[in-house]
């Protein structure tokens, strides 16, 4: 078995990417997360890009364990703010990880918003640093921000995004529907040629 590090300590992110593996077929990688490797030093994500803060994180993780190593940086760009939260996302309301602030900041910033304008995307890229090799990935769900929150699944800004092709919001969904259409399982996929290359 060849280890993967996954930089990051969501057990829902390990999950999904030992489903998506699996379900391709890829035997032979063993997917462990931050909590399962001697600790190292994590740099804040300064990148500019949702594909250099995931390329920063999957380096620094190689380099610090000399695992293959697979990181991913995510967020909601939404089209009335040009793009933004974008690499913000997490910390849009100046608490880094406070999704009730989150929301409710980004409500009011869209409330004189129309429906038609309200169009948002999540997006994901997700890196994989092997055997001096690089590979980044970037991932797309495209929907819009509805008017208030609906459902308690997921997590971040789910309950305000409704996806595109559906009516309700991704909190709505079932966690298989998510990973099913979501942006990072969209990336994750488009990266396993690479992974299988591991392998071979
Ligand atoms: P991170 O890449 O895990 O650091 O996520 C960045 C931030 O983007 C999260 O804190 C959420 O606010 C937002 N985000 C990323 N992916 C999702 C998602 O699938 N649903 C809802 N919010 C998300």
């Amino acid at each position: 078995m060849r280890r993967v590090l996954v930089a990051s300590r969501n057990a829902k992110k390990l999950g999904e990417l030992r489903r998506i593996l699996a379900d391709a077929g890829i035997e032979g990688l063993e997917v462990v997360g931050l909590n399962e490797v001697p600790p190292y030093e994590e740099a804040p994500e300064t990148g500019a890009t949702f594909e250099e803060n995931a390329l920063a994180k999957a380096r620094d993780g190689a380099a610090a364990t000399g695992l293959a190593c697979v990181a991913d940086d995510s967020g909601i760009a939404v089209d009335a703010l040009n793009g933004m939260p974008g690499v913000l996302s997490a910390r849009w309301s100046g608490r880094h990880g406070d999704d009730a602030a989150n929301n409710e900041l980004l409500l009011g910033q869209l409330s004189d918003v129309p429906d038609t304008r309200r169009g948002a995307r999540f997006v994901s890229a997700c890196a994989l640093v092997a055997d001096g090799r690089e590979v980044v990935m970037l991932g797309e769900w495209a929907g819009h921000v509805a008017r208030k929150p609906a459902g308690d699944g997921g997590f971040g800004y789910d309950p305000l995004f409704v996806p595109d092709g559906g009516t309700v919001s991704a909190a709505e969904l079932t966690p298989a529907e998510k990973d099913a259409a979501s942006h990072r399982g969209r990336a994750l996929k488009a990266l396993l040629p690479a992974l299988a290359a591991l392998v071979k």
